[in-house]
């Protein structure tokens, strides 16, 4: 059963330290037999066993049939954790094999700026991810007051170095850089990041396809398409219209002919519209916005949010949501990601897949 710390979505109280703290079946009752409605069945090994069924014993839980479940338990979970390890040992398989055949590995750079703890610590797991998948990671570190032209110069550098096929700039930049004219200097064939312009554009056009998908919006399509939730004539709504994460969401679902809706911040019915969804990627930054009622029974939700909320009970003193209430939406919803543990180890396998797509098209190997 889902914490019941989470229940109470519309006390939780969003701290301000904000994303700057952030570590990096038994047969269903006819309701829930309609709620699953949009899932064609998961390869067994991607059907985790739903927290609501903690008390099973593991061996009935295990040989349960994945279309079958208690009275209790209601969404299937969306194991971002479990998918992200799967993936990963798929991409180290891939460049073991890329290896052998025209000895070359896949090269990651990363260049940070200023010396913000959170950047390192991004910027230190993904070197840990690059090192486990077999992937060279390049890194460099400039200091605070660094100009434009110099973390350029670096860019230049790397853009036109054959052993780098992905090129990152830690994000966020000094105050005083032009994220624009950086993130435009990366070469759109190694910018992992997905973020240059040319491949946003390459994204929402017909008929185009972009270099590089955005890590976290990819990863949520990752995650439905190995769940085998229908997207092709489905509606979907995604909540926020970011450029890093709603915005390419929503290109990708429709890319999928899916029928998007996009929520903002001034859109005047979010319930009403998100109600209509099928398909909820919610990328909002706002804890526990999205309530039970907002939900359609059946619907796949992505919750992409990272929220802390005051939690005097957790040694750290708060604890991380997301922005749909879990224990309200995983009661109505047929699937549904869990903060954390659904979209945030996504982002760093996807990295890892881009870095690998990229050698593989430098380097014309099938
Ligand atoms: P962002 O740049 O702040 O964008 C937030 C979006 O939400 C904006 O489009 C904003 O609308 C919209 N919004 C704000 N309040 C709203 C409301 N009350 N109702 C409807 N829409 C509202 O945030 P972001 O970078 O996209 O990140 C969103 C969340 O995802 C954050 O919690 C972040 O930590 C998390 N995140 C997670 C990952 C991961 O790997 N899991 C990666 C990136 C981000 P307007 O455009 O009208 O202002």
């Amino acid at each position: 059963m889902a914490s019941s710390k989470l229940s109470d979505c519309s006390s939780a109280r969003l701290l301000p330290l904000r994303r700057a703290l952030l570590p990096p079946r038994l047969r269903p009752s006819p309701a829930l037999a309609s709620r699953r409605r949009l899932f064609v069945a998961a390869p067994p090994q991607l059907l985790p066993r739903p927290r609501c069924m903690d008390s099973v014993p593991a061996a009935a839980a295990s040989s349960a049939d994945p279309a079958t479940i208690s009275s209790d338990v209601s969404a299937k979970i969306i194991d971002g954790k479990l998918v992200s390890k799967q993936i990963r040992e798929e991409i180290a398989i891939k460049i073991a094999r890329m290896k052998d055949a025209i000895g070359i590995v896949p090269g990651l750079a990363v260049i940070l700026v200023g010396s913000r703890k959170d950047s390192q610590t991004y910027v230190r797991n993904k070197k840990k991810a690059c090192e486990v998948v077999g992937i060279k990671s390049y890194e460099v570190n400039l200091p605070e007051d660094s100009s434009e032209e110099e973390v350029i110069k670096h860019i230049a550098s790397f853009n036109s170095d054959p052993f780098v096929h992905g090129i990152l700039v830690q994000l966020p930049l000094p105050r005083h850089m032009n994220d624009e004219n950086i993130l435009n200097a990366v070469s759109i064939e190694k910018d992992v990041d997905g973020f240059h312009p040319l491949n946003i554009g390459r994204l929402a056009m017909q008929g185009r396809d972009p270099f590089f998908v955005p890590c976290t919006p990819k990863g949520c399509m990752e995650l439905l398409h190995r769940y085998g939730v229908e997207i092709k004539g489905k509606r979907a709504v995604v909540i926020g219209r970011s450029n890093i994460v709603g915005m390419p969401a929503a290109l990708l679902l429709q890319k999928a002919n899916a029928t998007v809706s996009i929520v903002h911040s001034q859109t005047k019915n979010p319930e009403e519209i998100t109600r209509q969804a099928d398909i909820v990627i919610a990328a909002v930054g706002v804890a526990n916005l999205v309530r039970g009622n907002w939900i359609k029974p059946g619907a796949a939700i992505i919750d992409v949010g990272i929220n802390p909320v005051d939690d005097p009970e957790s040694p750290r003193g708060y604890r991380l949501v997301g922005d749909v209430c879990y224990e309200e939406a995983s009661k109505v919803a047929g699937a549904i990601t869990p903060v954390p543990g659904g979209v945030g180890p996504m982002t760093i396998a996807m990295l890892l897949s881009n870095t690998l797509q990229s050698a593989k098209r430098i380097h014309k190997f099938k």
